[in-house]
């Protein structure tokens, strides 16, 4: 998950997804032409849209509340956060790792609706005193509208189903009684799929009941949290798998190496089209400098290739794309996972060691299986 930078709060960088704008402007769109005139009628339609939008950035401000409140325990819990990307209903904290131990996974975990409550409470007291002291229902109804979707944030949220904080704490509730941290994701995870149908089932009887708008909002929602549960347990299963495993264990050594001062037209015509690899390191003066992938190629219009150098093209090795022989897996796959390019250099001392590609990884896994290694 990538998105674009809003700034970093207390060590934390705040990215937003690009599937955010969109629920911004939905949420913004509700508001301000849906609930606002429905429920304060009479007022110009500059207003409305004025309170959607104040609405719209606080409901945001309160996500980030609720996110940074994970990412603060589980500073203190001494797990290393990146930052925070903020998505649909809610967002993500970017860890290098997970809990080690249930009582830690519980306490992150629950922070989070706990904040949201607090927050509901807070505007729920902002929209009391107006009431008593007679203010516009500009900042009233935005009070309501705030302390409501805070408590359905909090509700939400405490849903039992992975990757939800509520799936979370059921997780470490599970974990903590058995002992088994992969069969207690998977229980949670499993959790998190039947409720992602159920959010769906709601949404298309909404449908039918002529709740258009509403049913969309619980589709959208349930299809989200569906992708989320099954993603979050695979990726959760494979750290499990990759844990302890360093970087020299996985990758293919001396990979085949290509000049940077190739143009493309020459690198495709000697290299892509004879060879089954669908990228290579890029080496100048014997040293690594990039990595080329064929997509990189895909993009560039053909016309350019009789110019355009492997150099130019390249993702070059400062953009985070190398990894040194000892490091440890979980830390290699975040960057895989990061780049676009989806591998790594493995480099020591100024030399080229290896490559890492998924294909790698899915092999290193298939050997384990063969060879009846236990994982987990
Ligand atoms: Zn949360």
């Amino acid at each position: 998950m990538q998105g674009f930078r809003l700034g970093s709060i207390s060590g934390f960088e705040i990215r937003v997804d690009l599937s955010w704008l969109l629920i911004f402007f939905l949420v913004l769109w509700t508001l301000s032409a849906g609930l606002f005139p429905a429920t304060y009628p009479g007022l110009a339609n500059t207003t409305y849209f004025g309170m959607g939008l104040v609405a719209t950035l606080l409901f945001f401000a309160s996500l980030l509340a609720h996110e940074l409140s994970h990412s603060f325990v589980a500073r203190a819990k001494g797990i290393p956060v990146e930052g925070i990307t903020l998505f649909i209903f809610g967002g993500v904290s970017r860890t290098r790792m997970d809990a080690e131990t249930p009582g830690d996974e519980f306490q992150i975990a629950i922070v989070g609706p706990l904040t949201s409550v607090l927050l509901a409470g807070f505007f729920g007291l902002i929209w009391y005193i107006g009431i008593n002291a007679g203010w516009s229902v500009v900042v009233t109804g935005i009070a309501s509208y705030l302390a409501s979707i805070n408590l359905v944030l909090a509700i939400f949220n405490m849903l039992p189903g992975f990757p939800l904080d509520g799936g979370r704490v059921f997780r470490s509730l599970i974990w903590k009684y058995t002992g088994d941290q992969r069969k207690a994701t998977q229980i949670a995870s499993t959790g998190g799929k039947w409720l992602g149908f159920l959010v769906i089932a709601l949404g298309i009887w909404q449908m039918f009941n002529y709740a258009i708008l509403g049913g969309l909002w619980f589709i959208l929602i349930g299809w989200f949290l569906y992708n989320a549960a099954e993603a979050s347990y695979e990726e959760l299963l494979l750290r499990t798998s990759l844990k302890g495993v360093r970087a020299r264990e996985i990758m293919t050594p001396y990979p085949e190496i290509v000049s940077a001062d190739l143009t493309l037209q020459e690198l495709v015509d000697k290299y892509f089209l004879s060879r089954r690899y669908q990228s290579f390191p890029v080496i100048q003066d014997g040293q690594p400098v990039g990595i080329i992938t064929l997509s990189q190629i895909r993009d560039i219009p053909r016309e350019e290739w009789v110019y355009r150098t492997v150099q130019d093209t390249m993702m070059p090795t400062d953009q985070g794309v190398t990894a040194r022989p000892e490091e440890q897996m979980s830390q290699v796959l975040e960057k895989m996972q990061e780049s676009s390019v989806r591998r790594v250099l493995v480099i020591q001392n100024g030399l080229l060691q290896g490559i890492i590609t998924a294909n790698d990884i899915a092999r290193w896994l298939q050997r384990q299986r063969e060879f009846g290694h236990q994982m987990g």
